[in-house]
């Protein structure tokens, strides 16, 4: 990879010896033969590694011809890299704990060190760093450390397509250690294939000597074959995620219908407010009204909404944060162009439908918490706020706002 250094790029110098200056074979001393200049990349800038590189001076000597490198330029950066293992880390961390995307660490590296490097090389460092990751995870000695402390093992499989028209990636993770051991991609979903696999967790298992307390995985066929040829004697239980979102699926239908239903039911919110839009014009063209002046801050709250009114029953399904602030942080007439007049009624309905609106686009929810559930409810509220209302105006105790 090389890198192409702009002109009067100002290097930190590092001189690296090799530790031990006598020869391995003769022990006579030997002398620096040549230097081998390194540019690349550190956190703290550019830096120009020179490695002084040394020979026997016997010409009669077994390592003749043979040229010594300095081990530390090994503990810099891999040769030939154009970033050290400071920035390499820095951008696997970034990205795999952080989830930072290529162009966010290109801009975060060029703000935070002025270090410019393209994407193309950011990525090909990332799958450097993603391949060194990967055989950490899977080095036996380590495992075997990992699993002193464990009894038994927990195992499960599972299919993960990355990308549509991708091969399926089929993963086995190990629960008790919450580590993923290995994951393959397969062309196909026939039990030979799977029990390939599912042979090569049994073949872990046996090197870390640990037996397989239970096995986990969807009812896919192939798995509880494979699993079955290969585990005859260890429980094999479904997935309670699979479980679930199969159940859920039915009742998901159900809810969908419900949700058209209600919004078939709850409809008419743009003609209201037209008409509510349309009494202000002719209000405001009967009576002039004072000039309409630029929006003073103080001004915003023209009306204060009653307690019970829509924002609140907005606010209390936590409707995105931004649906609100659209439906309440832009007024009206400042949309619709219309002259300022005072219109408290009219201010209340159009809350009311914004806060409407808002819940009946609101698809948030999942098979515990189904949208249609939460939109009958909200709805329900915003009844139960008009009555209020209502009741107020026929003369109830007239409430703080
Ligand atoms: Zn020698």
């Amino acid at each position: 990879m090389a890198y192409c250094w702009p002109a009067g790029t100002v290097f930190t110098r590092i001189n690296l010896d090799v530790e031990e200056r006598s020869c391995p074979i003769c022990d006579r001393a030997m002398y620096v033969c040549d230097h081998r200049y390194h540019h690349l990349w550190t956190l703290a800038g550019p830096t120009q590694v020179v490695n002084r590189l040394v020979r026997c001076p016997d010409p009669t000597c077994d390592s003749r011809g043979q040229t010594f490198s300095p081990e530390a330029e090994l503990s810099i950066s891999m040769p030939r890299w154009c970033m050290g293992w400071d920035v390499l880390c820095w951008l696997g961390h970034r990205r795999f704990a952080r989830h930072w995307s290529v162009p966010q660490l290109r801009a975060e590296l060029q703000d935070t060190y002025h270090i410019r490097l393209s994407d193309d090389a950011l990525a090909s460092s990332l799958g450097r760093y993603q391949t060194m990751l990967a055989a950490r995870q899977q080095d036996p000695e380590r495992l075997a450390d990992d699993y002193r402390e464990i009894a038994s093992l927990v195992l499960t499989i599972d299919g993960l397509q990355p990308e549509k028209g991708h091969e399926t990636l089929y993963v086995v993770r190990e629960l008790r250690r919450k580590r993923v051991w290995f994951a393959e991609p397969l062309l196909s979903s026939a039990t030979e294939e799977v029990q390939r696999v599912i042979a090569l967790a049994r073949q872990w298992a046996e090197h870390l000597a640990k037996p397989v307390g239970v096995w986990m995985s969807d009812k896919q066929d192939a798995f509880v074959k494979a699993i079955g040829t290969e585990f005859p004697h260890t429980p094999h239980r479904y997935c309670q995620n699979h479980f679930l979102r199969d159940l859920a699926k039915p009742v998901l239908e159900l809810d969908s219908q419900a949700k058209v239903k209600m919004r078939r039911k709850v409809r008419g919110l743009r003609t209201i407010e037209r008409r509510v839009l349309e009494q202000r014009r002719r209000t405001a063209a009967l009576e002039p009204s004072p000039a309409p002046g630029p929006l003073q801050a103080d001004e915003t709250p023209r009306v204060a909404i009653p307690e019970a009114a829509a924002p609140e029953a907005c606010a209390r399904h936590n409707l995105g944060a931004g649906q609100t602030a659209n439906a309440f942080g832009t007024p009206a007439w400042a949309v619709t162009g219309a002259p300022v007049v005072e219109d408290e009624a009219g201010e209340v309905v159009l809350g009311y439908c914004a806060a409407v609106r808002g819940i009946l686009n609101d698809d948030q929810g999942g098979p515990l918490h189904p949208p249609g559930v939460r939109m009958s409810e909200a709805l329900q509220e915003v009844r139960a706020s008009l009555d209020r209302t209502l009741d107020a105006k026929k003369g109830g105790v007239p409430r703080r706002c």
